[in-house]
């Protein structure tokens, strides 16, 4: 018998038809003889209902009790969904992460999964039952509290599901036929991908397409287990990610990502000499700050500006833990830009195509857009632009690579 997991996203348990809808497509996958695994998503937009209340009754609530709170919305889907099967003659127990064996570091809100024990999954499974885990949930090894896997964290459920019970596929069931070249929210000439290597992918939902968690793809590539990210409205075939050599077509651009989540930091007049950086950012890793990308400037009169980017929800931490360090080590000040967002291009190709970064600039110019970072890695180039010019940017790069069915925008011919 294989094991096959699925995850099925906010959407696609949005309501209770669609609920149903779902249990009738796990329903299907039971009867055809699969031990089956789902994993699934809080219902809609729960989860920021969820946060959004609790910033209401507190202006900073203790992470440890907001994590209990947002792991309520996953318990009322895994729930229902197992009413649902049992309705149409089909065995089913739900888990909450913690009793499907989510071992996790103490991190509250960003909790990295340390361990899987999935035991009583695989105990259900042999007596036959469908088993519904609650994705983004976990348990602390050290502190034994209930810990949450960071938005978007029910993707890493179900894969680090499929990798500890040794699936070889993981279905990520969402609200688009699958990964495209951009968001089609934002370039409806986006095209679907057939295959994206877990490197591209990778890529891709660092740099904020947010239809797969990062960690997610870590665990695939790590463990060897194929993502198959498609439709819950549809039965075609979505988008493969997995190894490089998966991959039918070659080419040299596999998509646009944009991110508005974070905000950019500067420290201004930071004393250029060695150990400041050090200082700076060591301090910040103390503090769990996910720093991206950096920049520091040309020197002048034996002071510089170092600017960064991270998470803009907890850009008041950090300013708040900067603006005390500043102090001690002489610089002038900390300046706060919340109004930024990331765009990039990302593809295997670029590793042996010259040009592509020039090609991107020179899109970003034609449309009247300013880069204010610049960051690359051997398969990615991205930028950094004002919050209001990210639709704009991210089609003109769509566009100026041919990447889907949108035409070439008039500025950039
Ligand atoms: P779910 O609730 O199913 O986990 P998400 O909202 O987390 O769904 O992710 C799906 C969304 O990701 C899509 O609705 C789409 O707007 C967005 N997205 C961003 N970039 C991409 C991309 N390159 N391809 C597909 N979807 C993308
Ligand atoms: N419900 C959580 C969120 O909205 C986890 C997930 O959907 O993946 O982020
Ligand atoms: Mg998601």
């Amino acid at each position: 018998m294989s094991i096959v997991v699925q995850k099925y996203g906010g959407t696609s348990v949005g309501d209770v038809d669609r609920m149903k809808r779902v249990a009738d497509r796990v329903a299907r996958t039971h009867r055809d003889g699969n031990q089956t695994v789902v994993v699934v998503s809080a219902m809609g937009k729960t989860t920021d209902d969820l946060v959004s209340m609790a910033s209401r009754i507190s202006e900073r609530p203790p992470e440890r009790e907001l994590d209990i709170l947002l792991t309520s919305g996953e318990r009322i889907s895994m729930s229902l969904l197992a009413m649902a099967l049992h309705d149409r003659g089909v065995p089913a127990k739900s888990f909450t992460g913690s009793q499907a064996g989510i071992i996790t570091d103490a991190v509250h809100g960003k909790a990295r999964i340390i361990d899987m024990t999935p035991g009583r999954v695989q105990e259900a499974l042999d007596q036959g039952s469908v088993v519904i885990v609650a994705g983004f949930s976990g348990v602390s090894q050290d502190t034994k509290d209930i810990t949450t896997l960071g938005r978007g964290g029910s993707d890493t459920t179900a894969v680090a599901l499929a990798a500890a019970l040794g699936a070889d596929v993981c279905e990520i069931y969402t609200d688009v036929d699958g990964v495209f070249t951009a968001d089609p929210r934002i370039v409806p000439g986006a095209k679907k991908l057939d295959h994206v290597s877990y490197e591209e992918m990778l890529e891709l939902a660092a740099q904020g397409a947010k239809v797969l968690m990062v960690r997610s793809v870590e665990f695939g590539r790590n463990h060897g287990v194929r993502i198959h990210v498609r439709s819950s409205f549809s039965y075609m075939a979505g988008t493969w990610v997995g190894p490089e050599e998966d991959k039918v077509e070659d080419a040299i651009i596999s998509g646009v990502a944009h991110d508005t989540s974070e905000a950019k930091l500067t420290v201004q007049g930071v004393p250029d000499r060695p150990g400041v950086a050090s200082r700076l950012f060591s301090t910040l890793a103390e503090e769990q700050v996910n720093v991206d990308m950096i920049v520091q400037n040309v020197s002048s009169e034996g002071r510089t500006d170092i600017s960064f980017t991270m998470p803009r929800g907890e850009a008041g931490n950090a300013r708040g833990v900067l603006e005390a360090l500043a102090d001690e080590i002489g610089a002038e000040g900390v300046r706060v830009d919340e109004d930024i967002a990331k765009v990039s291009l990302v593809g295997a190709g670029m590793k042996t195509h010259p040009g592509v970064a020039a090609k991107m600039f020179g899109a970003l110019s034609a449309a009247g857009v300013n880069i204010e970072m610049i960051s690359t890695s051997t398969i990615r180039v991205s930028v950094v632009v004002a919050k209001d010019d990210v639709e704009t940017a991210v089609q003109a790069v769509h566009a100026v690579f041919g990447l889907g069915d949108d035409p070439l925008p008039e500025e950039v011919h």
